[in-house]
């Protein structure tokens, strides 16, 4: 069993890259993806605990992507992950640093935008509750929440931070093309996470994936945190039958989204160990 989708406090996860190799292990999973978004600099250590723990990490991040289909008018959000990539690592890493400085950039605007609507928060007790780095808009949630403007993280996204709340400010976000395209060329390969945020059916998904194919992609997160039984076995259907990894994980987060676990999710994820085997196979010169 493993888990190819975790987040450390170096993005918006609330634990650090050692705490969720921990978790895994106690899971009694055999490898463990750390993929935070826009950063590979908790990979060290997550693979220090992982090497003294005798588990594999596989090393990651997560990347937010626009994208408009062939035949959709409207945009819609994808988020791409990309294995076996390291710090370093050219092109991603430039186009990474590059992508932390628009955060920076649209994290000051945020705070603009929320004092100017009456919430008093300020960044640095955003950057506080954050732990420092990879600064997002969970932990301004966290902050609303701390000052009792809303009840909870979810309360927080509907009415204020998500894309339809009073103080929405979008971070750049690369084309999908873009992100396969960097994942290659860096010696990694890409997989197309939550693949349900793009349509609203497993079936509706054919058409885009096989644009995405056409990319270069190489894997489905099939085996989701928070998707059902049925749309698991769907989508790892749909996957055999495009040719795509059926991958998956359980995109654990911590406090942020206290319902995930690290390898079983909800409660009864399973990720096969196999799974990992085919992504690495699917690497340029493996
Ligand atoms: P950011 O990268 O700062 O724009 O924030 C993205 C993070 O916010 C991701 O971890 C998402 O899971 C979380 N997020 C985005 N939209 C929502 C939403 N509508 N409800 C809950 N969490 C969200
Ligand atoms: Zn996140
Ligand atoms: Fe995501
Ligand atoms: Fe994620």
């Amino acid at each position: 069993m493993i888990d190819l989708h975790t987040h450390s406090y170096f993005s918006d996860g609330s634990e650090s890259p050692s705490a969720v190799v921990e978790l895994a292990k106690k899971a009694g999973l055999s490898a463990i993806a750390l993929t935070d978004h826009d950063r590979l600099d908790g990979l060290g250590e997550a693979r220090v605990r992982a090497s003294e723990l005798g588990i594999t990490l596989v090393p990651g991040c997560e990347l937010s992507c626009v994208w408009k289909f062939s035949s959709r008018e409207k945009e819609v959000s994808c988020h791409m992950l990309i294995y076996f990539v390291e710090m370093g690592t050219e092109p991603l890493s430039s186009e990474l640093l590059r992508l932390q400085n628009d955060r920076d950039t649209r994290n000051e605007r945020l705070i603009g935008k929320l004092n100017e609507l009456g919430f008093e928060i300020s960044l640095e007790e955003v950057s506080l509750i954050a732990k420092g780095q990879g600064i997002g808009r969970p932990h301004f949630a966290q902050a609303l929440v701390n000052h009792g403007y809303v009840e909870g993280i979810q309360d927080a996204f509907d009415q204020i931070l998500g894309s339809s709340g009073i103080a929405y400010i979008p971070k750049a976000r690369l084309t999908p093309l873009d992100a396969i395209n960097l994942a290659n060329a860096s010696g990694g390969i890409a997989v197309v996470a939550h693949p349900l945020i793009l349509v609203d059916s497993v079936k509706d998904l054919i058409e885009p994936l096989k644009e995405l194919r056409s990319f270069g992609l190489v894997g489905l997160e099939s085996y989701y945190g928070r998707y059902t039984k049925s749309e698991r076995q769907a989508l790892v259907s749909l996957a055999r039958d495009l040719d795509l990894v059926p991958s998956g994980g359980s995109d654990y987060h911590g406090s942020y989204k206290p319902d995930l676990n690290v390898g079983t999710g909800l409660g009864d994820l399973l990720v096969p160990d196999q799974v990992l085997e085919e992504l690495a196979g699917r690497r340029v010169g493996a």
